[in-house]
Formats: C-alpha cells, sequence, structure tokens
C-alpha cells in the first residue's frame, strides 16, 4: 500500500476487491488487511481519508445491504443481535434469523396472503368469467389455515423474545431459607456474570449470567410470609409477581423443615423446582417432598445437579428447530396481521374480505420491509386463464 502521491510504502498489505452485485452490501467494495498497529491505522486513514473515503456510520454497511436487497429486515436486525449476543444460544438465535430463516417464514405467509388476495379480486372484478365456482370458498379455507399457522407461531410463550432478553429465573421460599447465599453460589462459581442489571430493588436482586449457554436473570425475591410490615408487605407482592411471571421457578426451603415446601402449592401448573437446602444441618433420613433437589449453597453440595437440571428444563424448551419470534416489532406486525385476517373470515363482502386480506398482507410486508409485489404480479397471474 502505498501513498500515490510520494510513493511511499505505508504497509505490507493485501487488497480483496468484491465487484458488485456480489459483495456484503450489494455495492463494489474493497476490503484491506492491514498490520493494525496504530500507526499503520493513523497513516492509511489519512491517506484514505485524502482519497475522498469517511468512516462508515454505525449500521452503514448493513443499511446497505438492506437498500440493496441483500438482507431482509429481520436479517439486519440479527446482525445488531449477532454483534450483540453474549451466550452461545443468543449467538445461535440470531444466526438462524442471519441465514434468513425467519424472513423466509414471514414472506412465504405473505407470497400466500398476496395470492389469495389476487384470486378474491378476480372474483370479484370478473364475476362473468369463467373463474371457477368455489373460489371464494377456497379462499376462505386458506386464509383460514394461514390465521392458524400463524396463531400458532404467536402463542410461542416469547420464546425467541426471552432467549434474546434474558430467561427469567425467581429463586422464592421461605426466609432464612438460602435463597441468596444460593443466587451468589450460582453467580460466583457456576456460571460467568454477563451483566450487571440496573435498577436492583431492595426486595428484588438480578444477576444476569450465562448458564450453559443460556442467557439467565436470576431473580432473588424477598422471602415468602405473612407480614404486617408494609414494606415487607410490598416486597413479598414483587416477589410473587417476578415469581409468577418468571419462566422457572426455584423454591428454596430448609431440608430440616420439609413441610415449608407447601408453599409451592401457590403455583400450581407452573414449571417449578423444589430446592432442599442446608443439607449439611438435615439429619439423616429427613423425609424430603418427591422431586426434590438437595443441596447446601454453604458447602456447594448438590449445586452441579442443580444447574444440570435447570438447564436441561431450559433446554427443553428452548432447543427447537422452527425459527422463533425475536422481536416485539414483529409480534405487533403479526398481530395486526392475524386481528385483519379474522376481520377478513367473519366479513360478509368479498369486497370487505379482500380488504383485510390486503391489510393483512401490508402488515406481514412490513416484518421484512419487502413488499415484493412486482416480482410476484408473474407468479400470480399465471394463475390465471383469464387471456387478459
Ligand atoms: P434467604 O433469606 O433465603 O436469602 O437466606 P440467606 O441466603 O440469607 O441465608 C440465611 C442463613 O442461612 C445465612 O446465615 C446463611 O449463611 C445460611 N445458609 C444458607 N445456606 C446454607 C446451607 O446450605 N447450610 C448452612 N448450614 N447454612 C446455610
Amino acid at each position: 500500500m502505498r501513498d500515490p502521491e510520494t510513493g511511499e510504502t505505508i504497509d505490507d498489505a493485501l487488497a480483496l476487491w468484491f465487484p458488485a452485485p456480489r459483495s456484503v452490501t450489494g455495492e463494489d467494495v474493497a476490503e484491506l488487511h492491514l498490520h493494525g498497529s496504530r500507526a499503520v491505522i493513523a497513516a492509511s486513514m489519512a491517506l484514505l481519508g485524502r482519497l475522498g473515503l469517511r468512516l462508515a456510520e454505525p449500521g452503514e454497511f448493513t443499511r446497505r445491504a438492506f437498500l440493496n436487497g441483500k438482507l431482509d429486515l429481520t436479517q439486519a436486525e440479527a446482525v445488531a443481535d449477532l454483534a450483540a449476543a453474549e451466550t452461545e444460544a443468543q449467538r445461535r438465535q440470531a444466526l438462524r434469523q442471519l441465514e434468513g430463516g425467519l424472513g423466509l417464514l414471514y414472506r412465504g405467509w405473505s407470497e400466500r396472503l398476496l395470492r389469495l388476495l389476487a384470486h378474491l379480486e378476480a372474483a370479484i372484478d370478473f364475476p362473468d368469467e369463467d373463474l371457477p365456482p368455489e373460489i371464494e370458498a377456497r379462499v376462505a379455507a386458506e386464509s383460514a389455515g394461514l390465521l392458524a399457522e400463524i396463531d400458532a407461531h404467536l402463542a410461542d410463550n416469547r420464546r425467541g423474545e426471552r432467549l434474546r432478553d434474558g430467561i427469567a429465573v425467581a429463586i422464592v421460599g421461605p426466609p432464612n431459607a438460602g435463597k441468596s447465599s444460593l443466587l451468589n453460589q450460582l453467580a460466583r462459581r457456576e456460571a460467568a456474570i454477563t451483566s450487571p442489571i440496573a435498577g436492583t430493588t431492595r426486595d428484588i436482586i438480578e444477576v444476569a449470567m450465562d448458564l450453559a449457554g443460556y442467557p439467565v436473570v436470576l431473580a432473588d425475591t424477598a422471602g415468602l410470609r405473612d407480614s404486617a410490615d408494609v414494606i415487607e408487605q410490598e416486597g413479598l407482592r414483587r416477589a410473587l409477581a417476578r415469581a409468577e411471571a418468571a419462566e422457572l421457578r426455584l423454591f428454596v426451603f430448609h431440608a430440616g423443615q420439609p413441610e415449608d415446601a407447601e408453599g409451592v402449592a401457590a403455583w400450581p401448573g407452573l414449571d417449578t423446582i423444589l430446592v432442599a437446602n442446608k443439607i449439611d444441618l438435615a439429619r439423616s433420613g429427613e423425609r424430603l417432598p418427591p422431586g426434590a433437589l438437595a443441596i447446601s449453597a454453604l458447602t456447594g453440595k448438590g449445586l452441579p445437579n442443580l444447574i444440570e437440571t435447570v438447564t436441561a428444563r431450559i433446554a427443553e424448551r428452548y432447543d427447537i428447530a422452527a425459527p422463533l419470534l425475536t422481536r416485539a416489532r414483529h409480534r405487533e406486525a403479526l398481530e395486526t396481521a392475524a386481528a385483519a385476517l379474522r376481520r377478513s373470515l367473519a366479513a360478509g363482502l368479498p369486497e370487505l374480505r379482500a380488504e383485510d386480506l390486503r391489510l393483512a398482507w401490508r402488515s406481514l410486508g412490513r416484518i421484512t420491509g419487502r413488499v415484493d409485489v412486482e416480482d410476484l404480479l408473474d407468479v400470480i397471474f399465471a394463475d390465471f386463464c383469464l387471456g387478459k
């Protein structure tokens, strides 16, 4: 790499040329591989600046790739997620989205909707033509099928969003059972703390950690007991709310007081692991409730087993092949589309049904940012034999 004016060599470098459109952004791209010292970079940047080049704005490469049709919006978002991924599971999810699985799913729905819309409009616009008589019934049946698929995708318990933001696990149980000790043990010994969470309240302490590749937000809640103290009552209320909203609960109780485990009955149907703590103190032959894991938060006994159990429960729910909904933005658009589809199915007039199909289609198009009408016209009109 030489200074074009003085001819002075700046670095012994490698240049790669990617002609458009087969580059990351779809434009002509040159990559310089330099020796990355500060002096080399400073000299190179000064030289490139003299040629009229500038540094990219944040996200500019991705933006250009999107504008040139190299990525859809879900993939552009995945680039940001991949750059921010802190755990293996987050990295895998972002990569899957970057590979385009999610966009493919949404575009597939969008294309099916557009086709239904075209058929319905054909039936409206050309009532005298030789169109198959059952066309409206078929559109209705297929709309209902599509709606069922979107509803199923929406009813995912926000798994994709949780995987992106951290899976909530609440530690609950009576006071002094060893909840804080367990949190400390888990955070300190078995998992890397990836980022501290701001806004820790007096009653709930949260720690974000990487648990065997899963992003987990572990919350230590106030002890569950009846109290006359107003502040304690508030802590209790928050603890209960947190426990109910969490993906998984660890109910910690003193192994010597197995009757305390009955408190777990407060959450019928919710996934809860019973943890009998302080087994270093408990007398042998103590009867533990079935399924309870015995640990000592003091000595660390039983912790590997507990971590394995927690990880297995999480993996059960998150290790699935189907692309997951990852953002509130997508959820909103999908909900709007589903509502429009529902209205369309309930509407009497074909014109009204068509209008709602159009709204549903637009809403889906907003997710990927690609509304490929032109590309689809051929496909759609090839379906008709109107000779027009
Ligand atoms: P929390 O109120 O449920 O958060 O309970 P803490 O974690 O504050 O623990 C209450 C007391 O029990 C503390 O003095 C801990 O040191 C003690 N403790 C916690 N876990 C164990 C354990 O496994 N064995 C023993 N012997 N003591 C424990």
